[in-house]
């Protein structure tokens, strides 16, 4: 039996190689209490994205990986140890395809039905992939998206300014934080009084409040002072959002995180406890799905609302004007997606979030990359800024983990830093490399990353499995194809890689290929969409694009 899942840490390694080991860590650490929204479930993060299918795979997966010799591959369909075969010491150790159905069937009835029958799993982005490492790897993008909201309509900064969102799960408690980042107040609207003590632990939220009276007397005062704050108001957030438009209250920017890409597992419909969800969800799945669409509804009609009264209203990458619409709401898509509204500039610069992870266990090996960061890109104000604020704001639980949005260039250079660092003994171990699955052509979802293109070529899906193949094909550690991350089933195909920095000659190699793929592939998609920011970037870096 599975005890209390933990990382190993330290120099020594039960696997036969560190690229094995690395893997092994970091499916571990996903899991780890400390980490995983639900590890007893194996439920990582973003509803109910798994990092194995059940406790019999995860103990299998675990076996063969401690066995896989340094020419053989893994394979791991939706979660489930499936085969090994024999490859080359160049290949991927482990290849991963998760969740994936063929189109026709791609809603989710038949999916469920198929999880239902043990078939398949879902996998979010990062969970299957076995690369997530807590609220901080989504930590950026949200506060980039903030900044970028405070640079277009706040004269660069939220100060004084009121932001209502909800869900503090794996993802959306990255909010609050974000919008402290920017000096502004959050409120954020959160069911699970258990996910809000957690985030007061872990400093993401200074407060709970019951009630929207208290929540906006308390921000009221803090925005009088130009003080940040992050607020958290335990209820549901369809209610508190109807309760707004009653009151006559418009926040500055109104936007949501709950889990309501899977309207089942993941959103709370109006007018029950945690308990009683709990309860209708496995008893009556129908009756729970019709009260769902209900709240849904009133929740995106509520947001609708706030925007014609001024408020900067936007999707936070969980579909909620997909659910709304689909449920019949038909002017769901008023307001926009963020990523075509704010992120779609930095994607055609092939900036994108990268991440590394110390497999030591040790946070010196981290502290020494920051220093290693900020004085190889002391010009990029962005990076430093960033990289300042995380090490004072940011503590690790897990695996000590960086992320950071980095371009073509830089990327090429953080790899090479990085294992020339391991190879001096600066570090004390090896270090794993790898990313978010939302880097522009890593994800088709067009209600998200791909949301409005130029082209109009939104729903193509060629791009995420280019990049795994070229990513397979380069040497990754493990490369991952998905369906239905971020968005739920039937809505994103996306792709993800790991790649590991040993200190060796080898690894150097893999590494100035496989970190110019996101970025360079990122640059080209955009620009094969017809972004002339994209397509000047192709020439300034010399990318060659045939056509
Ligand atoms: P999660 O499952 O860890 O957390 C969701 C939270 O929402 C839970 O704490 C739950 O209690 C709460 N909740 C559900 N219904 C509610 C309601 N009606 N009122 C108040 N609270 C409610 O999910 P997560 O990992 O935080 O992801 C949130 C969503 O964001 C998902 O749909 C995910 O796919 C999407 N996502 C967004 C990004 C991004 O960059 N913006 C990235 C990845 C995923």
């Amino acid at each position: 039996m599975l005890q209390a899942i933990h990382s190993p840490t330290g120099r020594n390694i039960s696997c036969k190689n560190w690229e094995t080991e690395a893997l092994f860590r970091l499916l571990l650490n996903s899991l780890d209490p400390r980490v995983a929204e639900n590890s007893e479930e194996l439920i990582v993060y973003g509803g109910k994205g798994k990092a194995a299918r059940n406790k019999r795979s995860l103990e299998v997966i675990i076996r063969e990986l401690q066995q896989l010799d340094e020419d053989h591959t893994l394979l791991i369909q939706s979660g489930k140890p499936v085969a090994v075969f024999r490859t080359f010491p160049f290949s991927p150790r482990v290849l991963s395809s998760t969740a994936m159905v063929v189109p026709k069937w791609a809603n989710d009835d038949y999916f469920n039905m198929l999880e239902k029958k043990g078939l398949t799993m879902y996998g979010q982005a990062t969970a299957a992939s076995w690369a997530y490492i807590g609220v901080q790897g989504v930590l950026q993008a949200t506060f980039e998206t903030m900044s970028e909201i405070a640079n277009r309509h706040f004269a660069g900064t939220l100060k004084g300014k009121l932001v209502v969102t909800s869900g503090l799960g794996g993802m959306g408690s990255a909010q609050p934080l974000s919008v402290k980042m920017n000096g502004g107040v959050c409120i954020i609207v959160e069911m699970d009084e258990a996910k809000i003590k957690k985030r007061l632990v872990n400093n993401y939220c200074d407060m709970k409040v019951h009630s929207l009276d208290q929540a906006l007397k308390l921000a009221y005062e803090a925005m009088s002072m130009g003080r940040p704050l992050a607020i958290a108001l335990q209820g549901n957030a369809a209610d508190i959002y109807c309760e707004m438009v009653d009151k006559g209250v418009t926040p500055h920017i109104v936007t949501d995180q709950t889990a309501v890409h899977d309207l089942l597992n993941g959103y709370i419909p109006s007018g029950l406890t945690l308990d009683q969800a709990s309860f209708l969800r496995n008893k009556k799945p129908e009756k729970y799905l019709e009260m769902a669409a209900e709240t849904v509804i009133a929740h995106v009609k509520a947001m609708c609302k706030l925007q014609e009264r001024g408020a900067i209203v936007f999707d936070y990458g969980n579909n909620i004007r997909g659910q709304a619409n689909k449920a019949g709401f038909e002017r769901a898509f008023t307001f926009p997606g963020f990523i075509s509204e704010y992120l779609r500039p930095l994607y055609c610069e092939g900036r994108g979030p990268c991440r590394w992870i110390a497999l030591s266990g040790d946070p010196g090996d981290i502290y020494k990359l920051d220093e290693a960061v900020l004085s190889t890109f002391r010009s990029d104000e962005r990076i430093c800024r960033w990289i300042k604020f995380v090490q004072e704001k940011i503590y690790f639980y897990g695996l000590p983990a960086r992320t950071c949005w980095l371009d073509y260039n830089e990327r090429r250079q953080i790899g090479e830093l990085i294992n020339n660092m391991v190879a001096s003994g600066e570090l004390s171990a090896p270090v794993a490399i790898t990313r978010d699955h939302s880097e522009g052509s890593t994800m088709a979802a067009p209600t998200r990353e791909t949301e409005g293109l130029l082209d109009g070529s939104d729903a193509v899906s060629d791009w995420p499995i280019l990049n795994a193949l070229m990513n397979a094909s380069n040497g990754a550690a493990m490369v991952s194809i998905q369906h239905g991350g971020g968005v739920g089933i039937g809505n994103s195909i996306h792709s993800g890689m790991t790649a590991v920095a040993d200190g060796s000659l080898a690894a150097l190699k893999k590494l100035s290929n496989l970190l110019t793929i996101d970025p360079g592939l990122n640059i080209i998609r955009h620009a094969d969409a017809g972004y002339l920011k994209a397509n000047q970037k192709v020439h300034e870096l010399g990318l060659k694009k045939p056509l």
